[in-house]
């Protein structure tokens, strides 16, 4: 499933493409994905400027010259894929519609973008621009983790009195959008904080310590996405999913990479979802 990292290279690798260009024509190919379309999908988009890319969360989002703005969420499997005239740097040839392209933009740029989703938990949504916050995905986020309202003091007030385990406090949404399993797992290790403690047991200090590391494990994985469209190394024109090097995120039974540490990587599920962490260095 993609995280917020993937997400952002998404965002990155469709804007020199879609940034300010029009969508001359929208095939719609089905009614639905995980939930159906909006009503005339095909004719709100048709003829619409893209006026910016942003994102919230794992969603992105197009503000269009007609004051809506189109949601874009990729599910467990949805794929971006670019193709068409060579335009932006990281065109690729999909010259042949597939089964899942279920939503294909063709742009007047010649660029072709195409929303294809095997599982399809994606979904699309049309929005007023000015009113994009409320709607009903958006209206629950908390603060973004790399914006400025994801800070110190929001955090230990977020935290205070707490009693689940830090790691599922991390996942909900309302705490800080977006962070999703492996970056928690990530972001743990790097602070020596076990998953299984309870947030409002751990000290101030160290909940404020969390804030620049997750901030750091997030940037660096946009990095490396960053990188990845670079290199062409997702030579299908496919966006967003990369190579990353992760220190305990599925690497049960591996050495934990802590200089001194004879430990092994452990491998737990809390709510139903794996947590990885070193015994060791995580209390
Ligand atoms: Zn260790």
């Amino acid at each position: 499933m993609p995280e917020l990292p993937e997400v952002e290279t998404v965002r990155r690798g469709l804007a020199p493409t879609m940034e300010g260009a029009v969508i001359a024509r929208a095939d719609v190919n089905r009614p639905d994905l995980r939930w159906p379309f909006p009503a005339g999908m095909a004719e709100r988009l048709s003829g619409q400027q893209v006026l910016g890319l942003r994102r919230r969360s794992k969603y992105i989002l197009a503000d269009l010259a007609s004051s809506e703005t189109l949601l874009i969420h990729l599910g467990m499997s949805g794929r971006m894929l670019v193709s068409g005239d060579p335009l932006g740097q990281f065109v690729h040839e999909h010259p042949a519609a597939e089964k899942h392209d279920h939503v294909v933009l063709h742009m007047d740029n010649g660029a072709r973008i195409t929303f294809n989703d095997p599982r399809r938990f994606g979904a699309m949504d049309l929005l007023d621009t000015a009113t994009a916050d409320q709607h009903k995905l958006l209206a629950v986020l908390g603060p973004e983790p790399l914006g400025n309202a994801f800070n110190e003091d929001h955090l230990v007030e977020a935290f205070e009195g707490k009693n689940t385990p830090v790691k599922s406090a991390l996942l909900d949404q309302r705490i800080v959008a977006g962070l999703g399993n492996i970056y928690v797992c990530e972001a743990l290790y790097r602070a020596g904080i076990s998953p299984t403690r309870k947030a409002g047991r751990i000290s101030k200090q160290r909940v404020a310590a969390l804030v620049p590391i997750i901030r750091d494990v997030l940037a660096e994985a946009i990095e490396a996405g960053g990188s990845s469209l670079r290199d062409f190394r997702q030579a299908d024109g496919e966006l967003g999913y990369f190579q990353h090097r992760f220190d305990v995120y599925g690497r049960e039974g591996e050495p934990c990479r802590t200089p001194g540490c004879s430990h092994e990587v452990t491998r737990i599920v809390q709510s139903g979802r794996s947590s990885f962490y070193c015994r060791s260095c995580q209390s």
